[in-house]
């Protein structure tokens, strides 16, 4: 970085599966705060990082999805600037103690719209997870990592997707082979597991398996009842999860049917 002479590291933000993402100050203009994604190269992490990156510049230009600012190889390694977003992930912030239901309600929200903007691209990130969710000032949540993305609509065709990849404890159960695979029902569940996450504070179940989750089904109502029966107004939640949560990916619910959805709807107190 230093001997690009454009930008000054401040400090490590965290390392990725393929490399480490650094805070810098872009010298040229005005001291700009951005995070850089520095990845070492290798021929095989060259490949899966020049797709996540295409794929990535496909869809940056909402304001819930990072936005690439520029990215270039600097002999056989990978340098990608991005937006920083200076409040780390909902991960971190999850960890740092209860949200409020209005605070939920936001972020659940801004997730579904960065979600249906990247689908409008034809993209399924794939990897939706709160470590993967960035927060940056007055708490916009930012989709980050495309690293699982594809592509499910290439030339207005809709391409199957066979593989399943991610984080295991966010997978739909179609990702364990019992059901035929859809591309957009797979973020719409792994959002699910981010909203149990923000009001419980822990994921359902560590899924090992697609027989669990019928087990585990009859679990999340009682562990769910238990721990946010303090949460106000939690029926809505509850409503939502039912639908988003549901095992048959044809009949979950869509981003239409939880744009609709009395939770997505209700005014909450501004916290
Ligand atoms: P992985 O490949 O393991 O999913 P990333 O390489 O995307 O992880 O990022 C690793 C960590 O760096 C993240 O968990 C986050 O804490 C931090 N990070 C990544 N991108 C940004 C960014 N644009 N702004 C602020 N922090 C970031």
């Amino acid at each position: 970085l230093k001997q690009q002479n454009k930008f000054e590291p401040i400090r490590k933000l965290g390392k990725g599966t393929f490399g480490e993402v650094w805070l810098v100050r872009q010298k040229a203009s005005l001291n700009y705060l951005c995070a850089i994604k520095y990845v070492p190269g290798s021929r095989v992490e060259q490949v899966h990082t020049n797709r996540e990156i295409s794929i990535h510049l496909t869809c940056h230009g909402h304001q819930n999805v990072i936005r690439i600012h520029s990215h270039q190889m600097i002999r056989d390694d990978c340098l990608i600037v991005e937006e920083y977003a200076n409040n780390g992930t909902l991960h971190s912030r999850i960890c740092s103690g209860y949200l409020t239901i209005d605070l939920v309600q936001r972020y659940f929200k801004q997730l579904i719209a960065g979600l249906r903007y990247i689908h409008e691209k034809g993209i399924v990130h794939h990897d939706i997870k709160p470590r993967n969710l960035l927060l940056s000032v007055d708490n916009v949540l930012k989709i980050a990592d495309f690293g699982c993305s594809s592509r499910f609509r290439v030339y207005g065709k809709l391409k199957l997707i066979t593989q399943a990849v991610g984080t295991t404890k966010f997978w739909p159960p179609e990702c364990f082979g019992r059901y035929a695979y859809h591309a957009q029902p797979v973020d719409i569940w792994s959002a699910g597991i981010v909203l149990y996450y923000m009001v419980a504070r822990e994921v359902p179940w560590n899924a090992a398996s697609e027989k669990c989750y019928n087990y585990n089904r009859w679990k999340l109502h009682q562990t769910f009842n238990k721990q946010v029966l303090c949460v106000k107004n939690n029926e809505e939640i509850q409503k939502t999860l039912g639908r988003v949560l549901e095992t048959d990916p044809c009949q979950r619910a869509t981003l239409a049917d939880i744009e609709n959805s009395e939770f997505h709807k209700c005014v909450y107190a501004r916290y």
